[in-house]
């Protein structure tokens, strides 16, 4: 397996209001949440850039976090700007240095007994050093899930609810089974949807494709970088329905997702896809990985906002 175990959290969370320590961010074994799945998150990275740590895309991921509970009705009066600064003072609290991954969440505090929308929501942000998820020298070696992607008229992956994230676990755990590092879902029409937790592209005769908004898949922001990157490169860029046959044949397959960044695949089931990263994908990648003195206008300066 190429995943990184798991690394110590930052020492200090937001919980119910405030910055405490991790170890007092704790909820009762009755909350609502934990049994139903009412939540919505985020992933969100920090990178180290040579203005000082600094937050990719911050406003997009709010924004999607915004989409999410006004899309599932919660409860929520989400303050883009307060969230904002809340992150930054958190991350200035923990005083932030290497890649490091951010994760809000806000989930449906009641210890009611039965699952219900209308209710108590709490915000809770912990921080997590991560410098990669799969190992950037290994290609991936993926499965197609015989689990179907729940359809944005069951759990909107769109939203990236955490009741969401068993049909993800469901993947995850098959593919491990079976020797692999992960998995692709198919969605209701069995056309290809995405990765477990990340977007999905291929390159064919210099071309890349990716699944579209209708194929019941998160809109990435990593996958909106990408699309954006490679157009200004001059690379075609389509968004449209996706087979599985396309897989298979495709010239290079990689992943995107804040976690995961720019991942490439070998493996599709059997099928050798590739034995290194392609010119497409490496091209991507090391664009990606400039994006910080090429688009400066797209991170957040955390010391910048001290006071
Ligand atoms: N799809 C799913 C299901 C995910 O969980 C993620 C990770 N957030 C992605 C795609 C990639 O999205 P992003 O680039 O915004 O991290």
């Amino acid at each position: 397996m190429s995943k990184k175990p798991a690394s110590e959290p930052y020492p200090f969370a937001y919980f119910e209001d405030k910055i405490v320590p991790i170890e007092q961010a704790k909820v009762s074994v009755m909350t609502n949440a934990l049994h139903y799945g009412i939540g919505i998150f985020g992933g969100i990275k920090v990178f180290e850039t040579n203005k000082g740590m600094a937050i990719f895309r911050l406003d997009d991921h709010l924004r999607r976090l915004q989409d999410s509970v006004e899309a599932l009705e919660f409860d929520y009066d989400f303050d883009h700007q307060k969230v904002k600064q809340i992150i930054l003072s958190l991350a200035r609290k923990n005083n932030v240095k290497g890649t490091t991954y951010i994760r809000p969440l806000i989930y449906r505090s009641d210890t009611n007994l039965s699952p219900h929308i209308k209710g108590n929501y709490e915000l809770a942000i912990y921080m997590l050093p991560m410098s990669y998820y799969f190992d950037p020298n290994k290609g991936l070696k993926v499965m197609f899930s015989t689990w179907q992607r729940n359809s944005n008229k069951a759990i909107p992956p769109r939203t990236k609810a955490t009741g969401g994230y068993l049909n993800s676990a469901l993947a995850i755990h098959e593919a491990n089974k079976a020797g692999f590092d992960s998995a692709i879902m198919l969605d209701k029409n069995s056309d290809v949807s995405e990765g477990a937790v990340m977007n999905l592209f291929i390159v064919k005769d210099l071309q890349i494709v990716t699944p579209s908004l209708d194929s019941d898949i998160l809109e990435g922001i990593t996958r909106r970088t990408v699309v954006e990157v490679a157009q200004e490169l001059g690379i075609s860029v389509v968004e449209r329905k996706v087979k599985k046959q396309e897989l298979y044949e495709a010239d290079e397959v990689f992943f995107s997702g804040t976690a995961a960044d720019i991942t490439w695949c070998s493996h599709v089931d059997d099928i050798e896809i590739s034995k290194q990263p392609g010119p497409i994908t490496k091209k991507l990648r090391e664009q990606f990985q400039a994006l910080s003195t090429t688009k400066p206008e797209l991170f957040t300066l955390i010391e910048d906002h001290a006071g």
